[in-house]
């Protein structure tokens, strides 16, 4: 799921988000996606990047409903009714928190298996911004 992200914060991490790098912990291999600056895990602070392969699973899911979604998916929402967000684990091990795409909310399953695709998301401040969404596989 995404909410209001500045064009700056959107730009810094682009290729993070639209490659699906993580980074991985050169003291004890945790991988982090979203990249962060410790590992949760060992407290090291240098990673190497990795490229993950956008397969996973679904853990958990949620149908957002009319005018329950933040005000950029306004149109979206008009256009396709329901949001449809949920948390994926990917089959690297970490889990994201994403938006789904291309299934009907009766469709949704816990534990289907999905891919990560790159789809447009929402116009914001006149640009057009992507990022992942996760398709059924
Ligand atoms: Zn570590």
């Amino acid at each position: 799921m995404t909410s209001y992200i500045s064009l700056p914060m959107y730009s810094a991490n682009i290729d993070e988000r639209m490659r699906l790098i993580a980074g991985k912990c050169v003291s004890c291999g945790q991988l982090a996606f979203p990249q962060r600056p410790v590992c949760t895990k060992c407290g090291g602070d240098q990673f190497e990047d990795t490229l993950l392969s956008g397969d996973g699973s679904l853990y958990t899911y949620s149908v957002v409903a009319g005018n329950g979604a933040p005000s950029e998916f306004d149109d979206e929402q008009t256009m396709t009714g329901d949001v449809l967000c949920g948390v994926v684990e990917l089959k690297e091990g970490p889990r994201v928190m994403v938006r789904l795409a291309d299934m009907e909310p009766e469709e949704l399953e816990i534990g289907m298996k999905v891919r990560a695709v790159i789809r447009r998301l929402y116009d914001q401040e006149g640009i057009v911004r992507y990022g992942t969404k996760f398709v059924p596989a």
